[in-house]
């Protein structure tokens, strides 16, 4: 299967209300013009430098979402390339963010990272603490919450991924029934290659594809 007839299978299938962010770590600027050219409206990149290098031949016919664990010192540049980012997970890399944005006056629409599985090598807020820091940040004035995002666990069955989707749409409901000032509470993102299908059984809004779409 060609990256064309993949996308055209992925989009044929995802119902109308779920965005496809084609996940595109370790892809050249070919691979993912062609997912590009076949439909994808939305690239995440995991990396900073990586999204720098293909940027600048792609730019503006895709919107750019960062779904990579983001450093600090990073994130003066992650600002001026991408459209939303999708993995906060701390006040301090929101306040770096607010404060970034505010240099260039742009608004970043951000989700949090909830770390669903809970387990400890993971990224991501826990669940118990996804409420008081989106609290927290619903004050910057540069930063848009406006959802949340989760990995589920490390696992070879993608069922095994169902519980965590289904309480993070569960936390998801009940922090956008809490009608904060500044926060949106519009996209869920969860669910990968393995796990699409499954994530949006539970409510996803965002899937974020990588080896389905490229290999
Ligand atoms: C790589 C990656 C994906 C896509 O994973 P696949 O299994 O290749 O579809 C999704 N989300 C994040 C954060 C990733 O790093």
């Amino acid at each position: 299967m060609t990256i064309k007839q993949n996308v055209s299978k992925i989009l044929a299938e995802l119902p109308p209300v779920v965005q496809l962010v084609a996940a595109a770590k370790g892809r050249s600027v070919e691979e993912i013009m062609a997912a590009v050219e076949a439909g994808v409206k939305i690239i995440g990149q995991n990396y900073v430098q990586e999204a720098e290098s293909v940027y600048p031949l792609i730019g503006e016919k895709a919107v750019w979402h960062f779904i990579g664990h983001l450093q600090k010192n990073k994130v003066r540049k992650a600002v001026a390339l991408f459209d939303m980012i999708e993995t906060v997970d701390s006040i301090e890399i929101a306040e770096e963010i607010d404060k970034r944005c505010r240099q260039i006056n742009k608004v970043m629409p951000v989700l949090v990272e909830v770390n669903s599985s809970r387990e400890a090598q993971k990224t991501g807020v826990s669940p118990e603490s996804a409420e008081e820091l989106i609290a927290v940040m619903s004050v910057l004035e540069n930063i848009e919450v406006m959802g949340l995002m989760t990995m589920g666990p490390l696992t070879d069955n993608p069922e095994d991924s169902r519980p965590y989707f289904a309480e993070t749409k569960r936390l998801f409901e009940r922090i956008k029934n809490l009608s904060l000032p500044n926060v949106e509470m519009k996209y869920l993102s969860m669910g990968m290659s393995a796990s699409y299908q499954i994530a949006i059984e539970e409510g996803a809004s965002i899937v974020r594809i990588g080896t389905k779409i490229f290999c």
